[in-house]
């Protein structure tokens, strides 16, 4: 029923790179995100209201990049505890005043265990406490050494506040994701990653997916972990309705049974009765698996 067949190498076309932001806590991950957005925003979307929907695409020199504004580190955790991966690589924010802090560090070990490649946007360098030099050097200590000083990690000077760098920063993603030949094939049932969900009391369960690959359309019956459904609307990052999701994008969809987990494993299956069963089935190894830890929790209460 679950498309596992490795795709074939010429069913594979480029897809769009998937894009978090870490950093520690006030180094300005937020304001990096606004400001990313706020790069090609046209006059006409500028006064309007956009939908958030827990991820950004931004247009970079005619390509696409897509952000998720969940928080890298929940991006990493959650998702990765759940066998998820999303993103394609982590900018990770460092306050040029500040240097590398705890989460920091915390945030260097998430990239290197998901083996996801890291750009280090050095950023408030605006402030007159900057030291950039010292966060290099830092970096170099926790075994990242920047370009100019003769390593391999792409280092980008930035100030979100006065949106300084970001179109660097920008580029600089561009040509990680080239290096990474991000590729997907468009041309099969989708597969993808819930990002956030909730109970909409209008809406019923809505769901932030992350099509991965395939590509997915209203009207697809689905199971998003233990939901299922038939996909009755999609929302793009730009609060539009649309009809097909391609590689890469991330849609806010209607229709689900329940409301699914971050993390959750989204398909698109034959049938609706396929959609059943298989959630039954997994509503079924939910529950035996939450006995057997019950049970083990009983044992050792002894
Ligand atoms: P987050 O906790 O990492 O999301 O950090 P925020 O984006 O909320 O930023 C924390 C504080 O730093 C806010 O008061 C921002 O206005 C400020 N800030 C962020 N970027 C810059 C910058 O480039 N320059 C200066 N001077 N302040 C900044």
């Amino acid at each position: 029923l679950i498309d596992k067949e490795e795709d074939k190498e010429e069913d594979l076309v480029k897809r769009p790179p998937v894009v978090t932001v870490m950093g520690h806590v006030d180094h300005g991950k937020t304001s990096l995100l606004d400001a990313i957005r706020k790069t090609n925003v046209t006059s006409s979307e500028a006064g309007g209201i956009t939908q958030h929907i827990g991820a950004s695409e931004v247009m970079v020199n005619g390509e696409k990049v897509v952000f998720l504004d969940t928080p890298g580190h929940e991006a990493f955790t959650s998702m990765r505890a759940r066998g998820a991966q999303v993103t394609d690589m982590a900018i990770l924010v460092v306050a040029a005043d500040d240097g590398i802090m705890p989460q920091t560090i915390e945030a260097i070990n998430h990239a290197k265990a998901a083996n996801v490649p890291l750009i280090v946007a050095i950023n408030k360098i605006d402030k007159p406490g900057a030291n950039q030099d010292r966060v290099k050097q830092e970096l170099a200590d926790q075994g990242l050494l920047v370009e100019d000083w003769g390593g391999d990690v792409i280092c980008v000077p930035v100030s979100a506040l006065k949106r300084e760098g970001i179109d660097t920063l920008l580029e600089m993603v561009l040509l990680v994701a080239e290096m990474e030949e991000l590729k997907a094939n468009p041309n099969k049932r989708a597969v993808g990653t819930v990002i956030e969900a909730q109970l909409d009391k209008g809406r019923g369960p809505v769901a932030t997916v992350l099509v991965q690959g395939g590509t997915l359309r209203v009207g697809d019956p689905i199971v998003a972990g233990v939901a299922s459904g038939k996909v009755r609307a999609m929302i793009n990052s730009k609060g539009k309705r649309v009809k097909v999701a391609e590689p890469s994008t991330a849609v806010e969809i209607l229709g689900l049974s329940e409301v699914p987990q971050g993390g959750d494993q989204v398909v698109a299956v034959p049938s609706d009765k396929a959609a059943r069963l298989v959630a039954e089935k997994r509503q079924q190894m939910a529950r035996e698996e939450m006995l057997k830890s019950n049970q083990r929790m009983s044992l050792d209460d002894f």
